[in-house]
């Protein structure tokens, strides 16, 4: 089996754990971010080769820096991992940003950009990813492995939208119907396609989230998140490794290779859907 990865928006929080789960399972990724994170997305690419030896001359991580909003910057990433590490067998669509504010606020051009990351460079994620894979041919001959998988970031604000985030909950919500149209054209080629939703982690976009709900809310530093992680039946704030677990861990793996069109919640119960 050769497994190689792209994890775009992997140079911290979720992306990163992602990354480090997939290379514990064997596969080789790309560490991908916006090209002002070059020093971190370099921390982690040296942090994985120096933690885990190739068996071939294959590095087991690279970096390339390119934004997802620009569809040619998404053609090279995926160009250059396949000719550096690949052929591609995951694409996981993981870069997005958050906007914490009341729609009657929102300006059109603070639209375009949260869905310029959040939608369109998942679609170009998504779409470039599955022309790459289909161009390698049958999965099994050009990589070993029974289906190629592209996989998305979505929210739990993808399912029930919450106040002040409502932008950025639409655009959750289009990752969803995405991910559903695109692995019922694409299934033919055994290209799996689904998404993750989680519910509250504590990554540098909470800390966003935290400050701008605190401040239009009326709450210190730290109450927003801890008020909404109570909202979780298992009662704590997600970590980045429970939704590398799901990524990284099962959607990544033989294990799914019959699920298609879903996206999977882990919240640690906060939503039922
Ligand atoms: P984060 O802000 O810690 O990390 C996101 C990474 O994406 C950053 O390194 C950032 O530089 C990168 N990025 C942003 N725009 C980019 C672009 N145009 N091109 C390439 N990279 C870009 O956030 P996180 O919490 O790790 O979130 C990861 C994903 O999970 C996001 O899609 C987010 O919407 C989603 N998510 C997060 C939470 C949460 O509670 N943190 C909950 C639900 C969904």
């Amino acid at each position: 089996m050769l497994r190689t990865a792209i994890i775009t928006g992997s140079a911290r929080g979720i992306g990163k754990a992602i990354a480090h789960r997939l290379v514990t399972h064997g596969y080789s990724v790309c560490i991908n971010d916006i090209p002002s994170a070059k020093n971190d997305i370099s921390a982690v690419v040296d942090e994985i080769n120096s933690e885990y030896r190739s068996s071939n001359s294959r590095p087991r991580a690279i970096g390339i820096p390119a934004d997802v909003a620009s569809s040619t910057s998404v053609e090279s990433l995926i160009q250059e991992t396949a000719q550096k590490i690949g052929p591609l067998t995951l694409m996981v669509a993981n870069a997005g940003v958050t906007q914490i504010k009341p729609l009657l606020k929102v300006t059109e051009a603070e639209i375009d950009n949260l869905l310029s990351v959040n939608f369109k460079g998942v679609f170009n994620c998504y779409t470039h990813a599955a022309r790459q894979m289909i161009a390698q041919g049958d999965p099994k001959t050009a990589a070993g492995v029974e289906t190629y998988k592209i996989i998305g970031a979505a929210s739990i604000v993808g399912f029930r939208a919450f106040p002040l985030l409502g932008i950025y909950s639409a655009s959750k919500w289009a990752v969803r119907g995405l991910t559903q149209a695109l692995a019922l054209e694409i299934a033919p080629h055994k290209i799996t396609v689904n998404a993750y939703a989680p519910g509250i982690v504590g990554t540098s976009m909470w800390d966003k989230i935290d400050e701008g709900l605190g401040g239009l809310e009326g709450r210190a530093k730290g109450e927003s998140l801890k008020l909404y992680s109570e909202k979780a039946m298992l009662g704590r704030t997600s970590e980045p490794e429970d939704v590398a677990g799901l990524v990284g861990g099962f959607l990544a793996s033989p294990d799914s290779d019959f699920v298609t069109g879903q996206t999977m919640v882990i919240d640690g119960g906060v939503v039922l859907t």
